[in-house]
């Protein structure tokens, strides 16, 4: 991994030189908070400010988008797909968690079918990370085996020194990214300092979860039928918002919509496993007819259907879903308490 300098001048001249760039920006209804959205200057980024509310997932997976248009002609139906190549892009200062969760989701995303819209934009951005250092109390990446300074699903990892940036230049897109703009080698001061902030960094966010046992997959699989869900549960009233801020929820709904008896489109909405009707059958059954099946079945799929299947945890530690939730379900608590249960079992049958 090579280390280099960039001034804020070299930061603002990268940004003044590609047409569209992503960065978190202070919220307009509330300054306390931030969005990704796209900037014009470097002077438009919030740099160093709260997470950001929802997570890069829109720009990769928009929250609505048509997939297909459909025409009904004498002779057949007419399909027109819609193009999967995305216009070049640069998110700048993402934050580690949620440039990992891009790389969690590839998985699912290229699971018995290539998503090649999903596909067209994640190789048509470039990821540009910011050692993180606005995490909180909801924060437990490192419970993950990430971490503020986790190069995951970064081309370019940028840690704040004095005078500018110390960039870790991780793929060749991040080398590619970097080569037209006037970046020196880094001084051993430089290094040292980023050394310095990482280790503070990683200290700020390590003893807010305990980390995720390698057996706790296996463990809740055994456990589906725990009567601890149920109380676990009592306070999620099944609004969906946790999947909709978080980076690593990927669920969608198809529609088709007709604009006459002729025409319409075929389009893709995020949906959630935390709303009633996520598998509402039209028959009128539901298989999860209660919250805390359907709360189990986030938790059972983040942290053991994915896993079992993809080798990943699907969450990222981010702490969105902490943050956004009116009934304050807390996901590092939640874990915690099933890990104790786990253990439990554990001492109980002598392992
Ligand atoms: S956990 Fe919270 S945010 Fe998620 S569905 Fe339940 S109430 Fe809504
Ligand atoms: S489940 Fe919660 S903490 Fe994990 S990635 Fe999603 S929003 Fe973040």
């Amino acid at each position: 991994m090579t280390q280099r300098f960039l001034s804020h001048a070299d930061l603002a001249a990268l940004v003044a030189a590609h047409k569209r760039v992503i960065a978190p920006v202070r919220a307009k209804d509330d300054a306390r908070q931030t969005d990704y959205l796209p900037i014009q200057a470097l002077a438009d980024a919030a740099l160093g400010a709260a997470l950001p509310r929802r997570s890069l997932k829109e720009y990769f997976l928009p929250p609505t988008e048509v997939l297909l248009s459909y025409r009904q002609t004498k002779e057949g139906v007419e399909i027109k797909e819609v193009p999967t190549q995305a216009q070049p892009q640069v998110i700048l200062f993402a934050s580690p968690c949620d440039a990992a969760a891009l790389e969690v989701v590839d998985k699912v995303m290229d699971w018995q079918y290539r998503d090649e819209l999903w596909f067209g934009r994640r190789e048509a951005t470039t990821i540009v990370g910011l050692l993180c250092s606005s995490m909180d109390s909801s924060c437990f990446c490192s419970a993950i085996g990430l971490g503020p300074d986790s190069p995951r699903g970064s081309d370019v990892l940028l840690t704040q020194v004095e005078g500018g940036y110390l960039a870790q230049v991780i793929t060749p897109k991040g080398e590619a990214l970097l080569a037209h703009c006037a970046a020196t080698e880094a001084s051993a001061a430089a290094v040292a300092q980023a050394e310095t902030a990482r280790k503070q960094a990683r200290e700020k966010v390590e003893n807010n979860a305990p980390a995720i046992p390698n057996e706790f997959g296996a463990w809740l699989e055994e456990n589906f039928d725990h009567p601890a869900w149920k109380t676990m549960a009592l306070r999620c009233h099944g609004c969906g918002a946790c999947a909709s801020v978080c980076p690593t929820c990927h669920c969608f709904d198809i529609v088709d919509e007709h604009d006459s008896s002729e025409e319409g489109v075929r389009r893709r909405n995020w949906d959630s496993c935390q709303t009633a009707k996520f598998t509402l059958q039209a028959s009128g059954y539901n298989p999860r007819q209660s919250q805390s099946e359907r709360f189990r079945q986030r938790i059972q799929h983040k942290f053991s259907i994915y896993p079992k299947r993809f080798g990943e945890i699907l969450c990222t530690g981010c702490g969105r879903c902490c943050r956004v939730c009116a009934g304050g379900m807390n996901l590092p608590e939640i874990l915690g308490g099933l890990i104790a249960l786990a253990k439990k079992d554990q001492g109980e049958s002598g392992q």
